[in-house]
């Protein structure tokens, strides 16, 4: 083979690999890389030639703009709703803060406690990170950020742009039409024309582009009455921080800190209780640097404030002799992208307040919740050492519920929201911006979307007539909505005339079917095995039409499951699978009085299954749970038959 012609193959391969269907339709599309004839490869005119190729529209259903946690989820629960989905990002990986490009610690609600310890997020969210306890029991932050590359890329109806930013919006009325996004890897201009937009990019730059209504800074006290909130309004906004992790080295190693950095006086800073160095394993979320400005438009200069604090704290570690445990410790990690915790909230219908978490307010259109503290970080961040790194103002006893109108936006009629950009105060977010609790609204809105498209039905429509279809779909995907049981209609196993087991250590057969998918104070939901392969049969009095059987099972949701960087904060975690987790199973239909099997599931990883199966007339089904990942009893908190 000549060496153009292999330079030239190669060049297509490599296009191909990044965008794979896109650069399909390129390629079919303008012919670009077939008309480089040899003679003129290096030329003038194949640069211009590759330009106008480099313009390319194409068409989705939904467009998701931004992949942190919210935006994965949104996505995901998008595409496997049917909807042709685009999940744009403009970063090299997906993750947003918690990628290992910044490396925030996945938190969510259980750290609330009370009766009992308050169970943790499910649904999407909690299939990555089972995931990651299955590939990645090292801990990897690069290798996390392949697994979620992995479940974005496998599911169907779902094509990830990444390195793609979409800067622009093209109108039609109130409606967004188009998003333009350019592929900084690839050269190239997308035109993303999408009957509905969910923007989960945190900063929300095709939503504010597209003129959605917004909100920068602190509302004061009187507006929501909000007993936290300064006296006046003012433009400050939460920090952006870097993260660190070190490494054991076994022999004394020097820091020479670098000519930026800044002295920190830890006299004044060590004031506060919080703002103490409590380990040198990971970094310290009080080193930030906020904005009462413009926190986006100083990004750079916050970055190198930041990288000089830091290393100015790092000094002082390694070099006061206050810490002699810091001799042998070098850094080994430090984040050269700056995580954000706020900048623009879009306004909804409704803006959830401080108000409303406090009071535990109870919305007829719930589609998330959250339980983090009102964590609000002072404003300045480490450049205000004369306030509390902190105010952790109060702490949740319960969930407190997000309705579906802060999820999308008061004006632009086909935008939804999802993460720490959604219609809440800034006293809300000091405590909604959780990437559990982000995660959970972005498979509300993702969920949302496909009965938009369904119903033929803006966001705000689907809110006023279809609420009741929406929350249902969430419970059955297992989101779990405080104070709303399931009740799905549809749902044959609640008809079903008798459920038996094969053996009960605790709960009841019965509360499979009451609608709720996990404990709950004072109540079980769960049927508990004594032993391994039991069994569970439904039975009804006249044959029924079933195309699936779908379970909830047991993965312990009071234990934590997410990845830390300091691995002391793993205790009372199990590495791997949760053990409580039902491994192999089969389903069977009983037709004309013999069991048929129907779906044979091996080494399963998820709490919910759906086994689908071609339409059957029975009267019984037989589900033989065999094996878990490790526990001896199975439990199981629902069964569902459609
Ligand atoms: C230092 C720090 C510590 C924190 N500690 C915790 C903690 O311990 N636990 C916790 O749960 N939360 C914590 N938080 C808060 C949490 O990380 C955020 O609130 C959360 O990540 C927000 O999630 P998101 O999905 O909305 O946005 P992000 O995680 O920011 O993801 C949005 C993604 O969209 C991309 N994007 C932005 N604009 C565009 C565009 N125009 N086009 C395409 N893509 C775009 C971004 O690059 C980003 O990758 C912390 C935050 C910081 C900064």
């Amino acid at each position: 083979m000549k060496r153009r012609h292999f330079f030239r193959k190669g060049a297509q391969g490599v296009i191909a690999a990044s965008v794979l269907p896109i650069v399909g339709d390129l390629t079919a599309q303008n012919g670009t890389h077939e008309n480089v004839s040899d003679a003129n490869w290096n030329s003038e005119t194949i640069v211009n030639k590759n330009r106008e190729g480099r313009q390319i529209t194409v068409d989705y259903d939904v467009a998701i703009v931004g992949a942190g946690m919210a935006g994965i989820c949104a996505a995901v629960a998008s595409a496997r709703k049917g909807n042709k989905t685009v999940l744009i990002q403009d970063r090299p990986v997906l993750g947003g803060n918690a990628s290992s490009e910044i490396r925030v610690t996945v938190n969510g609600v259980q750290n609330l406690q009370n009766e009992h310890r308050v169970e943790r997020e499910t649904g999407i969210l909690e299939e990555m990170l089972i995931e990651n306890w299955y590939y990645n029991e090292q801990e990897s932050y690069p290798v996390w950020d392949h697994v979620l590359y992995d479940f974005v890329t496998r599911q169907e109806n779902l094509t990830l742009m990444l390195n793609t930013q979409a800067f622009e919006a093209v109108m039609d009325g109130d409606k967004i039409k188009s998003a333009i996004a350019r592929q900084t890897t690839t050269e190239t201009e997308f035109t993303i024309n999408a009957e509905l937009f969910i923007d989960s990019s945190g900063d929300g730059l095709l939503a504010a582009m597209s003129g959605a209504e917004y909100r920068i800074g602190r509302e004061g006290k009187s507006e929501f009455n909000e007993s936290f909130a300064p006296d006046e309004p003012d433009n400050w906004v939460m920090g952006d921080c870097i993260m660190m992790i070190t490494k054991d080295m076994g022999r004394p190693i020097k820091f020479n800190p670098p000519s930026y950095a800044i002295p920190f006086d830890h006299q004044t800073a060590f004031k506060d209780k919080h703002r103490k160095i409590k380990q040198i394993k990971e970094g310290f979320w009080w080193v930030e640097v906020g904005s009462n400005k413009d926190i986006i438009g100083e990004r750079e200069d916050i970055k190198r404030r930041l990288l000089a604090n830091f290393y100015g704290v790092w000094d002082h570690i390694k070099n006061s002799g206050d810490f002699p445990e810091a001799e042998n410790i070098a850094l080994d990690w430090i984040g050269s992208v700056p995580g954000r915790r706020e900048s623009r909230r879009f306004m909804g219908d409704y803006i959830l307040t401080q108000a409303d978490m406090e009071e535990y307010r109870h919305f007829h259109d719930t589609v998330a919740y959250g339980g983090w503290s009102l964590d609000e970080h002072c404003p300045g961040g480490v450049e205000n050492l004369t306030e509390p790194a902190s105010y952790f103002h109060s702490r949740f006893k319960q969930v407190y519920e997000i309705p579906f109108s802060c999820l999308y936006s008061k004006n632009i009629s086909n935008l939804m929201m999802a993460g720490r950009n959604v219609s809440v105060s800034h006293m809300g977010l000091s405590s909604s911006r959780i990437i559990s609790t982000c995660a959970l609204m972005g498979q509300a809105v993702g969920t949302a979307s496909a009965l938009c498209r369904k119903h033929g039905v803006s966001p705000r429509d689907l809110g006023k007539h279809h609420i009741n279809e929406l929350q249902e779909q969430l419970l059955r995907d297992d989101s779990y909505l405080p104070n709303r049981p399931a009740n799905d209609a549809n749902d044959k196993a609640k008809k079903a005339s008798l459920i038996f087991a094969s053996s009960t250590l605790s709960g009841d057969v019965k509360n499979l079917t009451n609608g709720i998918g996990r404990k709950e104070i004072g109540k079980l939901n769960h049927w508990e095995s004594n032993g391994l392969n039991a069994e569970l049969q439904l039975e009804w009095e006249s044959n029924v039409e079933l195309t699936s059987v779908e379970l909830k099972f047991d993965t312990n949701l009071q234990r934590k499951i997410m990845m830390h960087k300091n691995p002391a904060k793993n205790k009372g975690q199990v590495i791997g699978v949760p053990p409580e987790l039902v491994k192999n199973f089969t389903v069977e239909v009983r037709l004309n009085g013999q069991w048929k099997v129907v779906g044979n599931v091996e080494n399963n990883l998820t709490r919910l299954v759906q086994v689908s199966f071609d339409k059957v007339k029975t009267s019984a089904v037989r589900i033989k749970l065999k094996e878990t990942h490790g526990e001896s009893n199975i439990k199981v908190f629902e069964v569902r038959c459609y």
